[in-house]
């Protein structure tokens, strides 16, 4: 059993997937050719956005986003500690200062409230902070319309990292919709995934899209005329070709993560886990189906034994690791999501996980529990 099977989800489309990635191959137009084009209006209008802009991965997505917002030293961005790394990696990278503040417990998503506190505590010490950067963590979004109020009471930029939820929605907006932009990634191992690295853009800022558009391409207005300092920062062409037939079947996979998603939390209700709670009216995409296991280590090891894969997402809250040290925020300090680190257990998930799988592992933890 794989944790996310890519190779059946592979076999399930391969002729078309292999069909588009040699039309590719044989015209040439290897890196932002038409498909890439193609892929950010198919993706901006089902985001609901007026722009999208296709980029090299998630990670680059996030950094010309703070790059085009003018957002470096002097500035100070606000975002969960609870989170992978590249979230904080960005803010470090265009040497902002990383203010962390904690996560809600029920949604492990960045808590408004938390992100207020640190806001105002920042205001007092004269910090300018210019952003708040909350993750839709394993695919459940964030609290954005708490966030869009945030950000507008302060006077912010609100920028989404859905590098894991791309797909979920609030109501009827989509992830990617809310603030001033959002970053999501093609990672093979999310819900949108390439054969590849490759990160979007999205934003309803046209002013906006047109300079990371710029940025991607080492700030270069014209050719050998750099107006910003940029990046490389590119999507190929065979990853947007490939990602477009993967697009047309997702609408698809998303409803049958929400149907293993649902299987799991029928199946284990008698076990003493907590799920990620998914409040009224959101969408997750489910990127992960985390829960919060009591004797984590031990359930993890007596599953692998079963042959059944789990991960732990993630072991070390960013605060407390040697890279963010100098961000100031001790053991302690952020007690959530140092709680959740410890607890939380990531189960197989994916749209073509069979239902004869999903129930050897929901016996085999319920076994472990007894129940
Ligand atoms: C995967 C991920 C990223 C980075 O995306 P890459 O495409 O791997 O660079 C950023 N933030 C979060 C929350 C992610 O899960």
């Amino acid at each position: 059993m794989e944790f996310i099977d890519l190779k059946r989800q592979y076999r399930a489309y391969q002729e078309e997937i292999e069909a588009a990635v040699l039309r590719v191959l044989r015209s040439g137009r290897y890196i932002l050719g038409p498909e890439v084009e193609e892929l950010e209006k198919a993706l901006a209008a089902y985001v609901g956005v007026r722009c999208a802009v296709g980029v090299s991965s998630g990670t680059d997505a996030l950094l010309l986003i703070l790059k085009a917002l003018d957002i470096g030293p002097g500035s100070a961005v606000v975002t969960t500690p609870f989170t992978f790394v590249a979230t904080a990696e960005v803010v470090k990278r265009v040497g902002a200062q990383l203010i962390f503040a904690d996560v809600d417990e029920e949604t492990m998503n960045l808590s408004p409230e938390a992100a207020r506190e640190a806001i105002l505590e920042a205001k007092r010490r004269g910090v300018c902070v210019r952003a708040v950067m909350p993750v839709s963590l394993y695919g459940l979004p964030a609290d954005l319309p708490a966030f869009e109020a945030l950000a507008r009471e302060f006077s912010l930029h609100l920028v989404e990292d859905a590098c894991q939820s791309f797909g979920a929605a609030v109501g009827d907006r989509r992830s990617g919709s809310f603030g001033q932009a959002a970053a999501t990634s093609f990672f093979p191992a999310k819900p949108l995934g390439a054969y590849g690295d490759g990160g979007m853009v999205f934003t309803d800022d046209e002013g906006l899209a047109e300079k990371i558009r710029v940025l991607r391409v080492h700030g270069q207005t014209r050719r050998n005329w750099c107006e910003y300092g940029g990046i490389n920062g590119r999507l190929d062409t065979v990853q947007a070709a490939a990602l477009l037939v993967k697009f047309r079947h997702f609408p698809a996979e998303l409803a049958r993560r929400q149907e293993v998603a649902k299987r799991y939390r029928e199946g284990l209700s008698a076990a003493p886990l907590r799920f990620q709670k998914v409040p009224e009216g959101y969408l997750s995409a489910y990127a992960q189906f985390t829960v919060r296991a009591p004797e984590r280590e031990a359930l993890q090891a007596s599953l692998a034994e079963r042959g059944i894969p789990t991960a732990v997402y993630y072991p070390y809250p960013l605060h407390l690791q040697p890279a963010f040290a100098e961000a100031g925020y001790p053991p302690g300090s952020l007690p959530v999501a140092e709680r959740l680190a410890e607890e939380v257990l990531s189960l197989p998930m994916h749209p073509f996980l069979e239902p004869e799988e999903q129930d050897r592992i929901i016996s085999a933890i319920c076994e472990f529990y007894g129940v």
